[in-house]
């Protein structure tokens, strides 16, 4: 059990099941939704994603045509994004977990959009989009 909460504790979840597509975003959207250089994520089988207390503190913004993310209406801390064309799955941010979710981002992801004050260290692989099954 992975557990996650936003940053004023009205919001609680756990996920039960393997988080998938792991990776650090660098997109212009999740660096403005996150205010960070990048955006760690994984995905979720919504099945396996149970909201522990707050589901209605949650607030959702369509930030492009059927992606909805979802934070906390207090305190503002990104929880999960919501997709119109595949309810089966949520995209998680990994900052809002609370216990070590076993793995770890396996790439970056839109590099061409990267914040020019920030500099990638690491030797993982950079694609300029999202690469194939992520
Ligand atoms: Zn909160
Ligand atoms: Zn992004």
């Amino acid at each position: 059990m992975i557990r996650g909460s936003c940053l004023c504790g009205g919001v609680r979840y756990e996920i039960s099941g393997p988080l998938s597509a792991v990776l650090n975003c660098h997109c212009s959207v999740c660096r403005k939704a996150h205010g960070s250089a990048f955006r760690s994520r994984g995905r979720v089988a919504s099945k396996d994603f149970k909201w522990m207390q707050g589901e209605d503190l949650m607030t959702y913004f369509e930030s492009s045509p059927g992606n909805r993310r979802g934070f906390c209406r207090v305190c503002g801390s990104p929880i999960l994004t919501k997709f119109d064309n595949d309810g089966s799955v949520y995209s998680v941010p990994f900052g809002a977990l609370d216990d070590d979710p076993g793995v770890q981002p396996q790439l970056h992801a839109y590099v061409a959009s990267k914040a020019p004050w920030h500099a990638i260290t690491d030797e993982l692989p950079q694609y300029d989009e999202l690469p194939p099954k992520a």
